[in-house]
């Protein structure tokens, strides 16, 4: 299992500490969507609205899941 804080996966523009436990990057990423699409604040407005726009394609989606990946693998099991 490793442990991502929302700050983190926000790639520190902007989020919060609450942190989120998986053992995939995959499932990791899904509670911290879940998270943000749920927030109407400030701090997560940046990754919503990346999130909801209607020009974020599939490429896009995918560009920011290879660099969650490697920032996934740079870190320790928890
Ligand atoms: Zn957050």
């Amino acid at each position: 299992m490793k442990t991502f804080t929302c700050k983190e996966i926000m790639n520190n523009e902007g989020g919060c500490e609450m942190k989120f436990i998986g053992a995939d990057p995959v499932n990791v990423a899904s509670q911290c969507s879940k998270h943000v699409s749920s927030s109407t604040d400030e701090v997560h407005a940046t990754m919503r609205e990346m999130m909801l726009n209607p020009n974020h394609t599939e490429e896009d989606r995918k560009k920011w899941f290879a660099w969650f990946q490697s920032e996934w693998d740079k870190k320790e099991n928890d």
